[in-house]
């Protein structure tokens, strides 16, 4: 399963925005984008004027590196989305929001979604009581996600589950911190996804 591995904190300088890709570091003063505000390279401290294309593509790339999914993965999200009713931008980010890395990091058992889909990847989550170790699963209205009993052993595991509860999830998912898991109770809104996103724009670029 392909994904990006190289260094993040470069993909955030380049969006001019926190995509907080690396969790903890992310809200502390280590922080890239804090220190060095203008985007990685040689030219980076030029100042370049974005065309109306060059928008397109940085939101695009925002939204993609968000969520950690490869240009191939995007673009089929944006094709299945584009099938829906409603709003094919909205569409879009709904259908990135219920991946099942990106829940278990909404409901706070990660720090990250890189993080996430690591856990996922590991088998340490199962859905509905079956096996779900694919991150790309979408999740749907009254699906349970619950952290395996054996994972609790684990040290890194045991300090995210004692952190659990910090951060508040999303409204359509409802966090059950004694037993270690989540339900989806609703699917979310598109004013529930907290992402400076002008998703607008990316369909532009796909409509090219
Ligand atoms: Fe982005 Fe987090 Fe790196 Fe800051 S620390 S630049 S938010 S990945």
């Amino acid at each position: 399963m392909a994904r990006y591995t190289g260094p993040v904190c470069r993909l955030c300088r380049r969006e001019g925005v926190k995509l907080y890709l690396k969790g903890e570091r992310c809200y502390s003063d280590k922080c890239a984008i804090d220190r060095r505000t203008y985007p990685p390279g040689q030219h980076g401290q030029r100042r370049i004027k974005l065309t109306e294309y060059g928008m397109q593509l940085r939101e695009k790339q925002k939204a993609r590196r968000s969520y950690g999914v490869l240009e191939g993965q995007f673009r089929n999200y944006f094709k299945k989305a584009d099938r829906q009713s409603g709003v094919t931008g909205e569409n879009l980010l709904k259908l990135l929001e219920r991946r099942l890395d990106n829940v278990v990091y909404r409901l706070g058992f990660a720090d990250s979604r890189a993080q996430a889909r690591q856990l996922v990847l590991h088998n340490h989550f199962t859905l509905n009581g079956n096996k779900a170790n694919i991150a790309s699963m979408q999740v749907k209205v009254g699906d349970v996600i619950k952290l395996k009993d054996k994972s609790k052993k684990s040290p890194i595991i045991n300090q995210l589950v004692e952190n659990l509860g910090q951060k508040t999830p999303p409204v359509w998912l409802e966090l059950d911190t004694n037993n270690l898991s989540g339900k989806v109770v609703k699917l979310p809104n598109r004013d529930e996804i907290d992402l400076p996103i002008q998703e607008q724009l990316i369909i532009e670029l796909y409509s090219r």
